[in-house]
């Protein structure tokens, strides 16, 4: 039997006064995936393991079935593998954002979205000044960049750069966790010490303002009345992931594809030994191409045994808080995603697997991501089903899969 996992990241949310206390997914019109819930059986999952914040990237792990704890080493590494960094043992990865400062202040993340064009002059010029046997600057995309620091100690504390607009930059500095300050890695990983990593790192961003304040590409930006990229700032380190290939955990699963157009989870991708499919016209927004991404799943589904396709947009309307939105992006899902694929592989020679479910749920009361436990369906042909008859986070209470955690869901996704 081949598999494929349909993602709608940030999909799941609480219920909604507007909506008579309904669920976006139980209020949207989705007869595709009611009726997968119909044919097959449903359950919950917990996508967010204890002590870890609810990322899409911790979620996506965790639905594929990685141990958080023993594989999690950050988003650096996997954007390394997204931009095709292959990280060698003892190099430290961290994402390497391109900001905006207003004196002291942090103005936004992002130095105004700042185009990949653009801030590729940037990068090549940090690296070109600051770059050497130890440090190396990578271009990614838009203002998220790579920062590889050979034989940097992970145990620093870092400040994700969108949690803090508006707030003064210094005390935000790279800081060694207080526990290891001056104490070798115990992994070999690392030569520098926490604090000799800290004070590389800080020196970094001191260095790269005054490199970067009045670069040309900074002074067009400025005279175009749009902010500057005018300090690195660098967060989330971490080492190669210790990730086994999924084709190792399920040796029926020997040639997987991922289709996503969000860097992180091409990282996660690209350490579980799945190819990547890039379509054209997938934007990780409302206005993505849903139909390109289909024709690839299927087309993928041809020749290999497993495919992850990953669509974004509910989180983002989760994120503006947008519920008319997010019912769109679900009834698109819906229609435009599960339908299709369920109608072209339903009578295929192979049979076919299919997952539904979100990462997370992306509420858009909060509009930010949060750890509640997700529905998910489950149908292959000739499952037995349960009594679960609509795809939601209130009908899964009742599926016959109950609660799961760790790798259950891939377990049981992949057991036939
Ligand atoms: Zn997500």
């Amino acid at each position: 039997m081949k598999h494929i996992i349909i993602l709608g990241d940030g999909m799941a949310d609480w219920p909604i006064k507007a909506l008579n206390n309904k669920t976006l997914l139980q209020a949207a019109n989705t007869p595709y995936m009611d009726k997968l819930a119909q044919m097959g059986r449903s359950g919950r999952l917990m996508t967010v393991a204890e002590g870890f914040h609810p990322g899409s990237e911790v979620a996506n792990m965790s639905v594929l079935g990685y141990n958080l704890p023993k594989v999690y080493e950050g988003r650096g590494p996997l954007e390394a593998a997204s931009i095709g960094v292959e990280l060698q043992p003892g190099e430290m990865a961290l994402r390497c954002n391109t900001i905006c400062l207003e004196g002291e202040n942090i103005k936004n993340h992002s130095a105004g979205h700042i185009t990949t064009e653009e801030a590729d002059v940037l990068v090549k010029h940090l690296q070109e000044q600051l770059g050497d046997d130890r440090v190396h600057f990578y271009t990614g995309v838009q203002y998220r960049h790579l920062l590889v620091i050979k034989g940097g100690d992970k145990r620093i504390d870092c400040t994700p750069p969108h949690d803090v607009p508006l707030k003064p930059f210094r005390p935000l500095m790279v800081k060694p966790m207080p526990e290891a300050v001056n104490i070798m890695d115990p992994e070999g990983q690392a030569d520098l010490t926490p604090q000799e990593t800290a004070d590389l790192l800080n020196d970094l961003i001191m260095r790269s303002q005054e490199i970067l304040k009045n670069h040309p590409i900074n002074q067009q930006r400025i005279a175009e009345g749009k902010d500057p990229a005018n300090s690195i700032w660098p967060w989330s380190p971490g080492y190669r992931p210790q990730m086994e290939r999924l084709s190792d955990k399920f040796p029926q699963l020997k040639r997987g594809a991922v289709i996503s157009a969000v860097d992180l989870i091409n990282g996660i991708g690209y350490y579980a030994g799945l190819r990547r499919l890039t379509v054209e016209g997938a934007t990780g927004l409302y206005d993505t191409n849903y139909e390109n991404k289909v024709a690839a799943a299927l087309e993928a589904l041809k020749t290999d045994d497993f495919v992850y396709l990953h669509i974004e947009a509910s989180d983002e309307a989760g994120h503006e808080g947008n519920i008319p939105l997010k019912l769109i992006t679900i009834e698109n899902l819906d229609s435009r995603a599960v339908g299709p694929i369920y109608e072209a592989v339903k009578d295929w020679d192979e049979p076919v697997a299919i997952a539904v479910l979100p990462d997370h749920p992306t509420p858009c009361e909060l509009r930010t991501h949060t750890s509640e436990p997700i529905p998910f369906l489950i149908w292959y042909p000739g499952i037995e089903p349960d009594e679960v008859q609509t795809f939601d986070e209130v009908a899964a209470c009742n599926g016959s899969y109950g609660l799961l955690k760790g790798d259950e869901f891939m377990n049981e996704f992949m057991q036939r």
